[in-house]
């Protein structure tokens, strides 16, 4: 390949040497890439400011075998609005940080890179209470994790649904749900659920914070820890350790 260009936001950076940095890129057309910038740290690197986490870059890059070096980057979008605000670039982080856990390597996901450019647009619009949680569902969908939203997912009911289950991918039934230990999901959490994985990701945006969105962070946050653990679980080499 060697030479080739392409866009990305940055996803994470460390410091490698005296001057120069690691980054890890989401890139639209090459997956999650890491590379090397030289000499960005020096006061007078012509990188500048163009590859501090999330800022959305042009790139020329060179493939090497482990890492590529960048060989030039101009910044597309910097996203101002979200640095400047606390709360809104923790938001940031915790995105940036659960695409860089699941992106593959050099796997192009164009859903995955427009998903994650149109939450830190979205993000600079406006600091929507259900950003975080919409992006960790969509992301989960991305990876095949698609739960079951209009039937019970161990009986099939399709009415009393009031509970989500993880292991069994999906929302519970009444009596279903009062045989496990599946979370409850209020119809107003249900609602929203659906309208994040189901076409109307900007009205679900809207909502305001509230009881149901704080049901739908927390059903986000459980659905990705839980991917992660799963896949973390089937890895072979981790298992090898373990044992
Ligand atoms: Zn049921």
């Amino acid at each position: 390949m060697g030479l080739y260009r392409d866009q990305g936001i940055v996803l994470r950076t460390w410091r490698l040497g005296e001057a120069d940095r690691i980054v890890n890129l989401l890139t639209e057309r090459h997956g999650k890439v890491r590379a090397v910038v030289k000499g960005v740290r020096k006061t007078k690197s012509r990188f500048g400011a163009r590859l501090e986490p999330m800022v959305h870059v042009s790139l020329l890059l060179y493939e090497g075998r482990e890492l590529d070096i960048v060989t030039q980057a101009e910044a597309l979008e910097h996203f101002k609005r979200v640095r400047e605000d606390l709360d809104r670039l923790a938001k940031a982080q915790v995105v940036l940080e659960a695409t860089d856990h699941l992106a593959q390597e050099r796997h192009a996901n164009a859903r995955l890179y427009s998903m994650l450019l149109g939450a830190l647009r979205a993000l600079a619009a406006h600091d929507a209470p259900l950003l975080v949680p919409a992006f960790f569902l969509r992301l989960l969908s991305t990876e095949g994790f698609h739960p079951l939203l209009h039937e019970c997912a161990a009986c099939g009911a399709r009415y009393g649904l009031a509970g989500f289950d993880l292991a069994q991918g999906g929302v519970l039934c009444e009596s279903c749900s009062a045989r496990g230990d599946a979370g409850g999901l209020s119809p107003g959490g249900l609602d929203l659920v659906r309208r994040i994985l189901g076409g109307d990701l900007s009205g679900a945006l809207g909502t305001p914070l509230g009881p149901a969105t704080i049901e739908v962070e927390r059903l986000a946050t459980r659905a990705l820890e839980y991917h992660l653990e799963r896949r973390m679980r089937s890895v072979p080499v981790v298992g090898a350790l373990e044992g």
